[in-house]
């Protein structure tokens, strides 16, 4: 198979039908303008508890170029990805991945062939604006990408999960063992030839949105500690600082000591107190998300189990 388009999905019963039909358009166009000689969609259920997975099932029955892989518990985003890619690897040229809300345009996956056909191993799709997120989401989301590119993360600014990845990107991809998933970081560290296609983000087809706050923010640490040490280099850097300014405190106090002058204040000491204390503990939490990633890569759990599959061992 040339082309597969990978989609994960949660709770999208909503949007589905519409998402089957313009990635199907997509399909046809490509096969008939003879860019690619087959090609498939393929939706992964990521536990979704509506309906979701009955509709992929029935799509799945009634087109040849849909099918269906349905995680047994809502693993993530990203591990849902990873499971599609997986599979992706072994059987396609190529694999697009692409959220399930259309607000990536999929118009765009044309273009994104055209540039796999002309020698690129990974296609990022690039928002060019955010004019249909909420101010908030737009503030945040640009605040992190700012805030990783400083602390020396390699991600592509504006691209999220919507690109295009050759067969050997994908392979490639595959020899990396980590748990901890962040796949924008991880696909720029592969390397290889890249483009770029700009697009307009649109507003979410239908639906909410699967990613609340809470998801967000662990998702931006995720990235941020699966891929900059520097949070542990400010660390020592600032253990230092205070080991120079302990020492001024203790030169200045055995001078003033030396002349017979007793320290009055206790109030500098409890201040400092708190201070050091408050800094141990910041440091503290801060290790403790290193210690806790060490902690869920030496588990080496599975990253997730198939409970069914549908239509993935017919040829498109
Ligand atoms: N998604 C998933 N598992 C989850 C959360 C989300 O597979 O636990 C999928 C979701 O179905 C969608 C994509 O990830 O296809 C992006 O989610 P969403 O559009 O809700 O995020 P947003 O665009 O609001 O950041
Ligand atoms: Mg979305």
């Amino acid at each position: 198979m040339d082309l597969v388009i990978i989609v994960p999905c949660y709770n999208e019963e909503e949007v589905l039908p519409e998402t089957t039909r313009q990635l199907s358009a997509v399909l046809d166009e490509l096969r008939v303008s003879g860019k690619i000689g087959s090609g498939k969609i393929l939706y992964v259920d990521d536990g979704s508890r509506d309906r979701t997975w009955e509709i992929i099932r029935g799509f799945s029955a009634s087109s040849p170029c849909v099918c269906g892989l349905k995680l047994a518990h809502n693993s993530g985003h990203q591990q849902a990805l990873w499971a599609g890619l997986e599979w992706a690897a072994g059987h396609a040229g190529a694999a697009v991945s692409i959220d399930a809300d259309l607000q990536d345009d999929p118009h765009c996956i044309a273009e994104m062939v055209d540039l796999w056909r002309d020698g690129a191993d990974v296609v990022f799709g690039i928002r060019k604006e955010r004019r249909t997120d909420t101010w908030f989401k737009k503030t945040t989301a640009q605040g992190f990408y700012r805030l990783m590119e400083a602390l020396g993360g390699d991600i592509v600014y504006n691209h999220a999960d919507f690109r295009l990845m050759s067969r050997r990107a994908l392979q490639a991809l595959m020899a990396y063992p980590e748990r901890n998933l962040f796949l924008r970081g991880m696909v720029t560290a592969l390397g290889f030839r890249t483009a770029k296609v700009f697009y307009d983000r649109r507003e979410r087809f239908a639906g909410q949105s699967k990613y609340p706050l809470g998801k967000m923010v662990s998702f931006a640490l995720d990235g941020i500690t699966s891929f900059s040490v520097r949070p542990l280099r400010y660390i020592a850097m600032l253990g230092l600082l205070f080991i120079l300014i302990s020492v001024a405190v203790i030169v200045y106090g055995v001078a003033v000591y030396c002349q017979g002058n007793t320290i009055p204040g206790w109030t500098s000491l409890l201040v400092s107190v708190w201070f050091i204390g408050g800094a141990i503990l910041l440091a503290l939490g801060i290790m403790g998300e290193y210690v806790g990633k060490i902690y869920k890569e030496v588990k080496r759990r599975p990253r997730y189990f198939v409970e069914e599959e549908s239509g993935m061992d017919d040829p498109a």
